[in-house]
């Protein structure tokens, strides 16, 4: 079964992915790993993806694009379940396109809606984030007793990105741009939406019964209907 998740970043452990794909089973392909073997492998694209991560650029949809392609004519998997990728309407589209012609188009799309409670565990658990103020990039747990940074001995501090009210914002961005992501699936009859609860297995189940009660099909029309 080929599978596109979107998945907003809403668990701190395991997440919906890990547990769709043991379960499905199909394995995951993340679209940053993808990214990352063509840095590791330095491919041409690859060459051209870490340019723009260096001067602070964003990947491009063409070289999305060719990295996504380039691993579906390479590894040929039959099965998967992807995630990150695409992240808007015309890569959707583009992508379509691409697994049309390799005769392996999608049978379903799951969105993971975020409900409030998953939400709010999100948010609180970024705002226990400290990171160290000199290592930004460095974050670690909660800091309960105001132990001073391992690396520099300073005082841990919490990130802007990690206040409630960012954190909140960015899971906000992120949802309605999967939404737009969603659309496009949603006229052609694959989408599947299901709510993101707190719980990753929880969501998982939910995600599981939607694919399972299939979509309904040409043959599902009702007896008796106009010819
Ligand atoms: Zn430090």
């Amino acid at each position: 079964m080929r599978v596109l998740l979107l998945e907003p970043p809403l668990w701190p452990y395991e997440t919906p992915a890990a547990l769709l794909s043991r379960a499905l089973p199909a394995p995951v392909l993340r679209f940053s790993s993808l990214i990352r073997d063509q840095l590791d492998r330095g491919t041409p694209a690859g060459i051209r993806i870490r340019e723009r991560i260096e001067s602070g650029s964003l990947v491009t949809d063409d070289l999305a694009r060719g990295a996504v392609r380039e691993h579906l004519s390479r590894s040929a998997p039959t099965a998967f379940l992807l995630t990150g990728f695409p992240f808007n309407p015309a890569l959707a589209a583009a992508f379509d396109t691409d697994l049309h012609e390799r005769g392996t188009p999608l049978d379903a799309v799951l969105l993971l809606r975020p409900t409030e409670p998953a939400v709010d565990q999100f948010v609180r658990h970024r705002a226990t984030r400290r990171s160290c103020p000199v290592d930004g990039p460095q974050v670690y747990g909660p800091n309960p007793a105001g132990d001073p940074c391992r690396t520099c001995g300073g005082e841990l501090v919490q990130r802007p990105g990690d206040h409630p009210e960012e954190s909140r914002r960015k899971i906000d961005g992120i949802s309605s741009t999967l939404d737009g992501i969603a659309r496009h699936y949603a006229a052609q009859h694959l989408l599947r939406t299901v709510d993101a609860l707190p719980s990753a297995e929880d969501s998982t189940a939910l995600a599981l019964a939607a694919l399972r009660a299939g979509r309904p099909g040409p043959d599902a029309r009702p007896t008796g209907a106009v010819l």
